[in-house]
């Protein structure tokens, strides 16, 4: 029996205690209110408790507020994906995760090809909605230590901790294909939308900053795209 199921019983002395409570207390209590020491003494542990019961609330309050505030800062409302603030936050933790760990990362770049031929012939709703979807493909194919963004617009990223080139390769390749496999429910046919990826291996002897990644990715998803879209360029961070 702990203090906080004794300061229970006790909460209305006069009353409902005697009943709730369990035999012992039924009648150990009444000699022990009696007692005027052990009624001030009470009295203060019902004060304190009470004081501390205010303190969790405004605590739990506080910390609720703060998750809420953290997600919408974090979170892109169309996909419920990371969106680029949590990609700062997300990317350079795991750079630096990668430099100390000496294991290999794999960050990621995609971008939907013609995207703005989806919207001009299916309309913007219809564009929105493959958005949607292209996040939840994203999700499907990526692994829960994996972390996945849109950037903004038709962009998304993907990062991979502890994950070798190949292996890295290897994710893109299936990412593609399963875009490219997928019927999005507001495109006639599967095959109305492919991605480009510039996919760079970051391994743990430069240490490199997010800034520093993030255009050599950038740049491979460029080529990416001057190739003929539909496609992933792979190269390692040097
Ligand atoms: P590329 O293959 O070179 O990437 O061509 P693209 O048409 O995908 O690229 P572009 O940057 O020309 O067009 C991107 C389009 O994405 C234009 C913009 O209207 C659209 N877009 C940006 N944000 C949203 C959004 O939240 N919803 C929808 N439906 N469209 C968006
Ligand atoms: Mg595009
Ligand atoms: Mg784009």
């Amino acid at each position: 029996m702990g203090f906080s199921s004794v300061v229970a019983l006790v909460k209305d002395e006069t009353s409902h205690y005697l009943k709730a409570g369990p035999s012992w207390a039924q009648t150990v209590l009444p000699l022990s209110l009696a007692d005027q020491a052990f009624r001030r003494h009470l009295k203060n542990l019902l004060d304190l408790s009470h004081a501390r019961m205010d303190l969790e609330t405004i605590y739990l309050a506080h910390r609720v507020s703060r998750e809420q505030l953290h997600a919408v800062q974090y979170t892109d409302p169309l996909t419920g994906l990371l969106n680029r603030r949590g990609f700062e936050d997300s990317g350079a933790r795991e750079l630096s995760r990668t430099a100390r760990t000496g294991q290999t990362m794999g960050f990621v770049i995609l971008d939907i090809d013609k995207f703005k031929n989806i919207n001009d012939t299916y309309g913007h709703p219809a564009g929105d909605d493959v958005l949607r979807e292209l996040a939840q493909v994203l999700r499907e194919q990526t692994r829960t230590l994996d972390h996945v963004f849109r950037f903004g617009g038709e962009e998304f990223g993907v990062v991979l901790p502890h994950t070798p080139p190949g292996e890295m390769t290897h994710v893109c390749e299936r990412i593609r294909i399963k875009v490219e496999e997928t019927h999005f429910t507001s495109m006639p046919k599967a095959g109305a939308v492919t991605v480009s990826m510039g996919a760079l291996s970051v391994g743990s002897e430069k240490r490199p900053k997010l800034e520093d990644v993030y255009p050599v990715a950038d740049e491979l998803l460029y080529r990416a795209k001057q190739e003929g879209r539909n496609r992933v360029i792979s190269d390692t961070f040097k």
